[in-house]
């Protein structure tokens, strides 16, 4: 469990964030951080623990205006509960959160990652390094998608921003939790529409091994083999009080 949010729009998006945040506590954590980008640039802030320590953190950095960004609460599975293993990761041109375990990271770093420094003990950090090897050789964000989605084992869910498409999220999901918010003037995801709810009712389902482009007026979904998929957005019926019920809303989401 932990969680991943990510929202990109008109807005500020530090604030939202960390409200998101807030709202995926209940899933546990031991970490987080948060990762903005704004004119080609990606600042972050990671802090051991609490929310209330990335809070801090975040209170004392000047330099986070941006309307896009992505924020991660870690359960840490590969490495211990360290400023290091704490997300987001970054390679040269990417930055990403993960939830979920990769289950055949030593394999890929033999295969493909001989070469590369690592930062972290972290599953996670391999994905990202994978990211960047297919873009020395293929600039084609969606066929590099493809063959991660191929060479992945396990799971996960992914929110990924990047200096080259400074206005668009990607969001890449295996069997972790992962759902699309849609709004007016901005778009916005996280692994619970709990999260969600202040800003939307109205989301988009991303299946297995789909991944998705979103900007802040449009949310394109994407089959593995690169076809589009006109997946049609559903109304969540949500009211104040279950916001505040915590995991008792996958129930109601199950019911619905
Ligand atoms: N396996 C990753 C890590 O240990 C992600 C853990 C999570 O889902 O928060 O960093």
């Amino acid at each position: 469990m932990c969680g991943i949010v990510g929202y990109v729009g008109n807005e500020q998006a530090t604030p939202i964030l960390m409200e998101g945040l807030s709202k995926l506590e209940y899933r546990g954590y031991d970490s987080a951080g948060i990762a903005v980008l704004d004119k080609s640039e990606i600042r972050q802030v990671k802090a051991i623990g609490k929310l209330e320590n990335l809070y801090k953190k975040i209170n004392n950095s000047d330099n986070l205006e941006a309307n896009i960004g992505i924020g991660h609460t870690r359960w840490a599975t590969h490495g211990k509960p360290t400023l290091d293993n704490a997300h987001p990761h970054s390679s040269e041109h990417f930055t990403l959160v993960h939830n979920g375990i990769i289950e055949n990271e030593e394999e890929l770093k033999n295969k493909y990652l001989k070469d590369s420094n690592f930062k972290s003990q972290t599953d996670t950090e391999v994905i990202v390094k994978l990211i960047e090897k297919f873009y020395e050789t293929d600039r084609d964000i969606k066929s590099i998608f493809s063959r991660l989605i191929d060479e992945l084992k396990g799971s996960y869910a992914l929110a990924i921003i990047s200096k080259i498409s400074p206005d668009t999220i990607y969001a890449i999901k295996n069997k972790s939790p992962l759902i699309i918010g849609k709004g007016k003037d901005f778009n916005i995801l996280a692994s619970d529409p709990i999260a969600m709810v202040s800003k939307t009712k109205e989301f988009y389902e991303i299946k297995d091994k789909e991944f998705a482009i979103i900007t802040k007026d449009c949310v394109n979904i994407f089959s593995q083999a690169l076809n589009e998929i006109s997946r049609k957005s559903y109304i969540l019926e949500f009211d104040s009080s279950d916001a505040e019920k915590g995991s008792y809303s996958h129930y109601m989401l199950k019911e619905i």
